[in-house]
C-alpha cells in the first residue's frame, strides 16, 4: 500500500500527477518550454482570480524558502526596512534571510503558537516609523496557527507599509484575499496545498513591487526582478526544473477540475475535523483551538507517557507518516496534515491506527508487540 504522507507537503500524490513526470524530454530553451511555464503561471494566478495585469507569478527553482528568500531579498529595496513578525519557526526565517542579506530589520516576538494581536503590530509600527515592509507568515506551520491576516494587514494598509507574505502552507487551501489585504506578494510552492512535486517555489507580486525592485539585486540566483523579466518574455534565466513543472502544470488542472482552493479547503476542514475528533476521543489535546488552527495542519500535545518516535514507528508501519514538532516542542506536541491526494478511506483507516496506538494508553489491554 502507498505510504500516505500526513507531514506538511511533499504530499502524497495524486496518480495524474505522478504520471505527469514521465512527460517527454524538454529543452528548457525550446518553445514548448515557453508554453508549459506559461500555463503554469496563468494556472498559479488564476487560483485565487487574480487579475494577471496587475499580478505575476515568478517561478524559482528550490523549496519553499528560496522564494520566501526571493520576495525578501528582492521586494525591500535598498534602504527599505523591514519589520518581521514572528511566532515560530518561519517568522524567524524571514528575520533571519533579512540579517543574511543585510536587511535593517526588526521582529515583532511572540511565543511560538501565540496570536500575534493587531495592537501589538500597530505599536511596533508606530515605534519604528522608517518601516517600509512587513513580512509575516500565513499559516505558522510550527504549531497550525492560522495568523489574523485581514486584521494585521489592515494595519499594514492604514499607515502605507508594503505588506509580505510567507503563504507556502496555505497557498491553494487557505483563503488568501490579497487584492483586499492589500499585499505586495506571497511566497508559496508547488508541494503543498497545490499537491505538486518539491523542486519548484513561486512568488506572486504585483506586478509595481516588482517594478520597484529592480535596481541592485542583492542575490543573483533569487533575483525576482530578473527572473519576472525572463518569464514575461517566454523564457527562463536559468534551466528550469522541466519534470517538476510538468507536473505542478498537471495539479493546477486537477485542483480547477476539483472546484479550486475553496473546494479544496471544505475538504482539509471534513478531513483535519475527522482526525482531530478521533484525537479528542482517545484523550489527545489539541495545541490549539480549533478556529485559530488551520484546516491544512493540527498540532496535538504528545500524551503522558507516549514518546514522538513510538507513536511515529508505530504510525509508519502501518502506512502513514505523522510529523514531530519542531524546536522545543519536539517533545512536547506531534502534527498531522491532511493535505495531498489522501481518500477518505485513508482516513478512515488513520483513525482505526490512532485507535489502534493510542487507545489502550494505561489501560490492561494487550499490548501488540509489533
Ligand atoms: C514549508 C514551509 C516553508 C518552506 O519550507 P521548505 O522546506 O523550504 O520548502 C516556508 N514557510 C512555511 C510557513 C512552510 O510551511
Amino acid at each position: 500500500m502507498k505510504p500516505i504522507l500526513l507531514n506538511p507537503g511533499p504530499v502524497t500524490l495524486s496518480e495524474r500527477v505522478r504520471r505527469a513526470l514521465l512527460s517527454p524530454d524538454l529543452c528548457h530553451r525550446e518553445p514548448e518550454f515557453g508554453a508549459l511555464q506559461e500555463s503554469v503561471r496563468a494556472g498559479l494566478t488564476a487560483v485565487y482570480g487574480l487579475d494577471p495585469g496587475r499580478w505575476s507569478a515568478v517561478l524559482l527553482a528550490g523549496s519553499g524558502t528560496s522564494a520566501v528568500e526571493a520576495m525578501v531579498a528582492s521586494l525591500v529595496p535598498r534602504g527599505g526596512a523591514l519589520l518581521a513578525v514572528e511566532n515560530g519557526v518561519y517568522g524567524e526565517r524571514l528575520s533571519a534571510i533579512a540579517r543574511a542579506h543585510g536587511i535593517p530589520a526588526r521582529a515583532l516576538r511572540r511565543a511560538w503558537g501565540e496570536r500575534v494581536e493587531p495592537g501589538a503590530l500597530a505599536d511596533a509600527l508606530d515605534g519604528a516609523p522608517d518601516t517600509t515592509h512587513v513580512a509575516l507568515v500565513h499559516h505558522e506551520t510550527t504549531t497550525g496557527r492560522l495568523n489574523d491576516l485581514a486584521a494585521l494587514s489592515s494595519v499594514c494598509r492604514e499607515r502605507g507599509v508594503a505588506l509580505l507574505i510567507d503563504g507556502v502552507s496555505s497557498f491553494g487551501g487557505e483563503a488568501l484575499d490579497l487584492e483586499g489585504w492589500g499585499a505586495s506578494a506571497v511566497a508559496a510552492t508547488a508541494n503543498k496545498c497545490l499537491h505538486g512535486v518539491p523542486g519548484v517555489a513561486f512568488v506572486l507580486a504585483r506586478s509595481d513591487a516588482l517594478e520597484v525592485c529592480a535596481d541592485a539585486p542583492r542575490s543573483v540566483v533569487l533575483d525576482l526582478a530578473a527572473h519576472a523579466r525572463a518569464q514575461a518574455a517566454g523564457s527562463t534565466a536559468f534551466t528550469a526544473p522541466v519534470h517538476v513543472l510538468y507536473a505542478l502544470d498537471e495539479a493546477l488542472r486537477e485542483l480547477a477540475e476539483q472546484g479550486g482552493w475553496s473546494q479544496r479547503h471544505a475538504r482539509y476542514a471534513r478531513l483535519s475535523a475527522t482526525v482531530r475528533a478521533a484525537l479528542v476521543e482517545l484523550g489527545v489535546e489539541p495545541l490549539l483551538a480549533a478556529a485559530e488552527s488551520s484546516v491544512v495542519l493540527g498540532a496535538y500535545r504528545l500524551p503522558a507517557g507516549v514518546r514522538y518516535d513510538e507513536l511515529h514507528d508505530g504510525l509508519k508501519r502501518l502506512g502513514f507518516v505523522i510529523y514531530a514538532g519542531q524546536g522545543a516542542l519536539a517533545r512536547e506536541i506531534f502534527r498531522v496534515s491532511t493535505m495531498g491526494a489522501i481518500e477518505d478511506s485513508d482516513v478512515e483507516r488513520l483513525v482505526a491506527a490512532l485507535g489502534e496506538r493510542l487507545g489502550s494508553r494505561g489501560a490492561s489491554a494487550p499490548r501488540r508487540t509489533d
